[in-house]
């Protein structure tokens, strides 16, 4: 058993993803190829959203998308404290400032109870977005955001890099894809290797908008763009429209993500079936994430809550098993202290985060080595 080294994410590469691989790199096109295309098509049917574009990680994705909401230095957007500090960045790269509102202490996710709060205690318009984030693979209620954010004038992005194949049930009783774009103006995916669909490094943002589309098209190669030629020009004419950026993923990259998507429905099926067993394991004696009714958790993560996080973390590390703490959050991260944060009032985020222990999650997570996660987890608590 001591050989066990259980990591609490990792990447499941088989052969026909290399095989995929090779081929692409052997092809004319290593990058800005039919790949990249044929990649962000089989992505936007998947999550049901009308477009989709491929960039070189979802950080990318959320800095462009932020420009395609226009945002202007010194606007206002919110967001969760409970994230990868990338869900906030972006805002802070187009100048915007981030505000951040608590979480809900049981979903974990951003409490639209708390967002309405801090909206309609400033004036009209002092806010322009909110960035929620399904947070461990568990989708936001975006029907409930969008109404209030039709209320205020605002936009969403929505950070699902948690969650591609998870879902909520709206109340005309229809599945709504995370990142579909029925809600949210523009959703937000990553494929680093702890994710669910593994290209190194990679991303890929969503929406239903056309406009917005185009424009994240456009911002993603430096912003340029041959759409203008005339019969008067000559082959090589390009125009360079707005000052973009080099966010391109490439066609082996796409390759990969292609195989690695095609395996993803069964990869959060496993994911469901190893959160099950946790569940059966911990019923009322362990405080783990709630699941809503009327979602499907795409099960990035499985959370835990405990007393004696600390001790916990060492003693399963001592065996072995590489848990995790998601998140530090974000405004307690000096960067964010430095810019103000520190005094926020977020005693649910706080508090979830003295607590929170991320277990092993991943679609190859074998029986054997989740009775040994369970087993070691039970000694702990028969001991403490
Ligand atoms: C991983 C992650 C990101 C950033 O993804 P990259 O592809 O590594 O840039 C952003 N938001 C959340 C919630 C994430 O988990």
């Amino acid at each position: 058993m001591t050989d066990f080294k259980i990591p609490y994410g990792r990447q499941n590469i088989q052969q026909d993803d290399l095989d995929a691989i090779t081929k692409t790199l052997k092809s004319d096109f290593l990058t800005q190829g039919p790949k990249v295309k044929e990649f962000e098509e089989k992505f936007a049917e998947y999550v049901s959203a009308n477009y989709a574009v491929a960039v070189s990680n979802a950080t990318a994705g959320l800095h462009l998308s932020v420009l395609a909401m226009n945002l202007k230095k010194g606007e206002r957007v919110i967001t969760t404290p409970i994230t990868f500090a990338a869900s906030a960045n972006c805002v802070r790269y187009a100048g915007g400032e981030v505000w951040f509102a608590d979480i809900d202490p049981d979903t974990y996710l951003l409490s639209i109870k708390h967002v309405r709060k801090l909206i309609e205690s400033k004036p009209k318009g002092f806010f322009k977005g909110i960035i929620p984030v399904d947070f461990a693979g568990l989708p936001v209620n975006l029907e409930e955001f969008r109404a209030l954010a039709n209320e205020h004038d605002l936009w969403i992005i929505e950070d699902a890099c948690h969650a591609p194949g998870g879902y909520f049930i709206d109340s005309s009783n229809q599945k709504q894809f995370c990142g579909n774009g029925n809600y949210a103006d523009v959703a937000v995916f990553s494929f680093h290797p702890v994710k669910h669909i593994a290209c190194g490094e990679g991303g890929m943002i969503t929406t239903n908008s056309k406009d917005i589309y185009q424009k994240i098209l456009l911002l993603r190669t430096h912003g340029i763009t041959k759409n203008n030629m005339s019969e008067n020009h000559g082959g090589w004419f390009y125009e360079m429209q707005e000052l973009g950026f080099n966010y391109r993923l490439t066609d082996f990259q796409s390759a990969l993500g292609i195989t690695q998507l095609s395996k993803n429905k069964k990869g959060v099926e496993k994911r469901n079936n190893i959160a099950e067993k946790y569940k059966k394991a911990f019923e009322g004696k362990i405080k783990f994430q709630h699941l809503p009714p009327n979602l499907y958790n795409a099960h990035h993560l499985f959370v835990i809550e405990t007393d004696k996080r600390k001790e916990l973390y060492d003693f399963l590390i001592s065996n072995n098993i590489f848990v995790q703490i998601h998140y530090i959050p974000v405004h307690n991260l000096p960067y964010y202290k430095m810019i103000g944060y520190e005094n926020a009032s977020l005693t649910n985020a706080e508090q979830y985060y003295s607590r929170c222990l991320s277990l092993p999650m991943f679609p190859t997570l074998s029986d054997e080595e989740q009775n040994f996660v369970i087993r070691k987890i039970n000694d702990f608590y028969d001991k403490n």
